[in-house]
């Protein structure tokens, strides 16, 4: 089957051009769930562009009653984020406007307080169907009046605007992925949210990192939050209900890369995990391993103790025991009679699972993550 597409104006830019989003759309013949994928939210994060390509391929070869429901997917979801560059080098994490984290400006319902006491209080004794339709109906309409503020003539700063456009697309959505690549040099992981556990090991990752801990309006946050916090207060009133509506990160490999290896377990996970949501009619793979969990606040980061070149240094995916040296610092100080090389140890047992790409630092700068235990 054939995608339908649709093209969104951005932004329109000074020069008179308009930057714009193309969407793809696959409408099977019956169902009403929606997934939506979108990739290249942080400008140097480019894998997912491959994977939306080949998931697109795979889709126009299915036929109209192998899907059920409809996937919309957006490559390219930030164009000033993909087409920003310092020299050669795509940078693209921060908006150039107003220096905000491109992945923490999304809006979450629960931010405006919502009287959630009152909804559960009028809704606790309906079926999940009808309690699910009335809060999504209470967040679209909070939504809508966001989306107008556009059309005054005060307007809205761009992140706002990209924001509204992104979220507008899937906030109505059950299950939502949104692919990033480590900005450096990493395995291939996902996040997880607390409830959701179980859908994780349909991706067919080795590894993924528990949410137990929120920066904040990210986009996979902001569109599961309300619906979690609105699940915890059922639970304390007696009904536990688990309400069809999950939020995936997938980090892919590394930045400005794409490697094939991470463009095809993307892919292979994705089809995958639609598949056990019944999105797609095809033959499931039972995951052969569970998908190891880390706890967000769990992760060991590594810095620079002091200013220096990084010789040796271990790459994403090694195993390493306490002690190990996992880099060596070569630094100039000047009271030295000469450089001198320092061995860092780990404090850690685990796995790496990422490094920075610079083998140039200063003091306090990333070296590496790892996911300690296991
Ligand atoms: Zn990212």
């Amino acid at each position: 089957m054939e995608a339908n597409t649709q093209i969104i104006d951005l932004q329109s830019l000074a020069s008179g051009d308009i930057l714009q989003l193309k969407t793809y759309h696959f409408q099977g013949k019956n169902g009403t769930k929606k997934a939506y994928i979108q990739a290249n939210l942080h400008g140097a994060e480019i894998v997912g562009n491959a994977v939306i390509y080949e998931l697109i391929e795979f889709f126009s070869n299915l036929n109209i009653e192998q899907i059920e429901g409809e996937i919309i997917l957006v490559p390219m979801c930030n164009p000033v984020g993909a087409n920003q560059r310092n020299l050669f080098f795509s940078t693209g994490r921060y908006s150039p406007y107003d220096g905000l984290n491109w992945n923490r400006i999304f809006w979450d319902y629960i931010h405006e307080s919502p009287d959630l006491d009152t909804f559960v209080k009028f809704n606790i004794n309906l079926s999940k169907e009808e309690i699910y339709h009335n809060y999504l109906t209470n967040i679209i309409n909070n939504f809508s009046h966001k989306i107008k503020e556009i059309n005054n003539s005060r307007s809205l700063p761009f992140s706002e605007h990209l924001r509204n456009v992104l979220q507008s697309l899937s906030l109505n959505a059950n299950y939502v992925i949104d692919i990033h690549s480590s900005s450096v040099s990493a395995i291939d992981y996902i996040y997880s949210f607390d409830r959701r556990q179980k859908s994780t090991d349909y991706f067919l990752l080795e590894y993924a990192i528990l949410m137990n801990k929120y920066d904040g309006n990210a986009f996979d946050e902001a569109f599961l939050n309300p619906w979690l916090v609105l699940e915890k207060k059922l639970n304390h009133e007696g009904r536990n209900i688990t309400f069809d509506v999950e939020a995936w990160t997938l980090e892919l490999g590394s930045g400005m890369r794409v490697k094939e290896e991470s463009v095809k377990k993307g892919v292979r996970g994705i089809i995958n995990y639609l598949t056990y949501k019944n999105i797609l009619k095809l033959e499931l793979i039972k995951p052969q391993n569970k998908t190891k969990f880390v706890l967000k606040n769990n992760l060991k980061h590594y810095y620079a103790p002091q200013g220096g070149i990084i010789r040796n240094r271990l790459q994403a995916g090694a195993k390493i025991q306490q002690g190990d040296t996992l880099y060596q610092l070569l630094t100039f100080e000047k009271k030295e009679r000469k450089p001198t090389i320092i061995d860092i140890q780990s404090a850690d047992q685990g796995i790496i699972y990422d490094v920075s790409t610079n083998d140039t630092v200063n003091q306090g700068e990333y070296i590496l993550g790892i996911f300690p235990h296991v």
